[in-house]
């Protein structure tokens, strides 16, 4: 058996990503190895190749932390996974399991926690090794493909919405449609709210009306914040802001209902100006949320497989990666690509 696997590997920050034969790993005691049949390229990949935040991962690493496919082996002592079973391999790796925030179901911010495609090697690659206690389950009849977005850009915006305290027939304005905003788009319409989309790109705004939108805002043509507060008649409830542009969220801010929420969920390197008085003045709530637990994870999947969200996808091979890198971080990537492994 040919014992190579084909990966994408960041050797150095901002350099191409290099198509490397690593030797596939061997899953240690409590491991599983998985064998990718599509990955998802989300922009915090972007960030991980440019080695943009304080947490930074060590090349050479692999990354992609929208890994899906079927599990063709099993270290010692694994007991809750078995050879065959379909997962995906996320972004909350794995968390120690009994701190007190792993305890409360927030193994989200676990000290311990790993990180998968950025502190362990991602699903770039034809096999991942995970850890069976924090893989995604994927339903049946939900193609890899289309699962792969979810376990990163559908979690975290399903999270992120429930974060605002949005509630049923209430606004929430939505800036960034690109992969994560798309399904957010989706899931907010499926709770019940009634959305704004806000981008720069007027084919990601055409492409948030066909999901559903209700109000469509282009920051660059107006005034996002008095067009925001206009169309939803004193701002909205809920805000969640996914853009990967620090203009976004002072704007986020500003078009947040008095006594709202604004759920950070985009992660551009640097920080922003918060106006004081007003945030104080009119309670309003920032609030950062970080991909979501296991939980949400399943509720999240659960939409899917219903058919109530799907990702749109454009599948391309993992020779095409940094040209998909490129595209992103130009926000030329109508939703999301997906690596396909099973035609390779
Ligand atoms: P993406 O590139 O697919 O989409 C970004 C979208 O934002 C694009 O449609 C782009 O046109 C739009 N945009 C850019 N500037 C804007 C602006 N000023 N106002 C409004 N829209 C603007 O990226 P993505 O994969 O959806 O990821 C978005 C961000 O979310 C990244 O920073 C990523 O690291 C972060 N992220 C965070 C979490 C988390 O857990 N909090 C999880 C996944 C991704
Ligand atoms: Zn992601
Ligand atoms: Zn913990």
């Amino acid at each position: 058996m040919n014992n190579k696997m084909n990966a994408a590997v960041v050797v150095e920050f901002g350099a191409p990503l290099e198509l490397q034969k690593w030797d596939i790993p061997t899953p240690a005691p409590g491991q599983i190895l998985v064998k990718t049949e599509a990955c998802g390229v989300c922009h915090t990949d972007v960030h991980a190749w440019r080695g943009d935040w304080p947490l930074k991962p060590k090349p050479p690493f692999i990354p992609g932390h929208e890994g899906i496919g079927s599990i063709v082996a099993v270290g010692t002592g694994v007991t809750t996974a078995k050879i065959g079973d379909r997962v995906g391999v996320p972004w909350l790796y794995s968390a120690c399991g009994h701190c007190e925030y792993c305890l409360s179901a927030w193994e989200t911010v676990c000290a311990d926690a790993k990180y998968g495609g950025y502190t362990m090697n991602g699903g770039f690659a034809e096999y991942i090794l995970a850890d069976p206690n924090y893989v995604a389950q994927i339903p049946d009849g939900l193609p890899s493909a289309e699962a792969a977005p979810i376990i990163c850009a559908g979690v975290t915006t399903y999270k992120g919405i429930k974060e605002t305290g949005a509630k049923p027939g209430q606004w929430i304005a939505i800036s960034g449609i690109g992969g994560l905003g798309h399904l957010a788009v989706q899931y907010a319409k499926v709770m019940g709210l009634r959305v704004c989309a806000i981008d720069v790109d007027d084919g990601k705004l055409a492409h948030a009306k066909r999901l559903g939108a209700d109000l469509l805002v282009n920051a660059k043509a107006s005034d996002p914040i008095e067009t925001v507060k206009q169309g939803t008649g004193g701002g909205a409830h809920g805000v969640l802001i996914t853009a990967p542009s620090l203009g976004a969220f002072k704007q986020g801010v500003g078009m947040t209902r008095k006594h709202g929420t604004c759920v950070l969920n985009g992660l551009p390197p640097g920080e922003f100006p918060t106006p004081l008085f007003d945030v104080v003045a009119n309670c309003i709530t920032i609030r950062g949320s970080f991909v979501g637990t296991r939980m949400d994870m399943a509720e999240a999947l659960a939409f899917a497989a219903e058919g109530k969200v799907k990702a749109d996808i454009e599948l391309q091979p993992l020779s095409a990666i940094n040209q998909v890198l490129e595209r992103l971080e130009q926000g030329k990537v109508a939703s999301r690509v997906v690596i396909d492994f099973t035609t390779a």
